[in-house]
């Protein structure tokens, strides 16, 4: 599967803000972030230059993108999904971002990034609705059950990022059981749940070009 080769914190300093893409690091005093929050490059600290409305939609399409670790292709699908759904396109475009399965495990603290869900989902440790799913992208729906595999429930990688999830909580729309290693979507987010600091009206106005 093609993926990004560049060091994930280079593209949090590029976006100018954490994307959390390194788990536990990310919470901790080596973040490169805390560390060096200025672009990478030789003129990462130099003045920063005027940037264009182009500029602007075309970096906050980047920031998006990065988050959920997509690549163009898969990100514009996205949008042109969004874009046949009826309701708003940009609430639309990040609701089903968050659908995807890799979100859902990161969400849940089942795994610490998106990344390491992604890994995790593709060596078949999860279930749904009692049916093993190794896809990444797969949409899941209101109604939904996500289990972690018998075998697979005493992975130190899980249970670490069961013990950290606590640090960022678990969104109030997913109902997870740690106890049993499961969890329901309870409901998908509305666009208020979602509190990351984009602008996804910005990423519509790029394609709508
Ligand atoms: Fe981004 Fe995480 Fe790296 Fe910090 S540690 S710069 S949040 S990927």
């Amino acid at each position: 599967m093609a993926r990004y080769t560049d060091s994930s914190c280079r593209l949090c300093r590029r976006e100018g803000l954490k994307l959390f893409l390194k788990g536990d690091r990310c919470y901790s005093e080596k973040c490169s972030f805390e560390r060096r929050g200025y672009a990478p490059g030789d003129h990462g600290q130099s003045h920063k230059k005027q940037v264009s409305d182009y500029g602007t939609q075309l970096r906050e399409k980047q920031k998006l993108k990065r988050m959920y670790g997509l690549l163009e292709k898969q990100f514009h699908g996205y949008f042109e999904k969004a874009d046949r759904q009826k309701g708003i396109t940009g609430t639309n475009l990040l609701v089903l971002l968050e659908r995807r399965f890799d979100n859902m495990v990161f969400r849940l603290g089942f795994a610490n990034s998106r990344i390491e869900a992604r890994q995790l989902i593709s060596h078949n440790h999860f279930l749904i609705n009692g049916k093993a799913v190794n896809i990444p992208s797969y949409l899941l729906k209101a109604g939904d059950e996500i289990t972690i595999k018998e075998g697979s429930r005493k992975m130190n990688r899980v249970l670490e990022a069961m013990e950290t999830v606590a640090r960022r909580g678990v969104p109030h729309w997913l109902d997870l059981d740690k106890d049993n290693f499961k969890a329901t979507i309870k409901m998908l987010p509305v666009r208020e749940d979602l509190t990351m600091p984009v602008q996804e009206q910005l990423v519509v106005e790029l394609y709508s070009k």
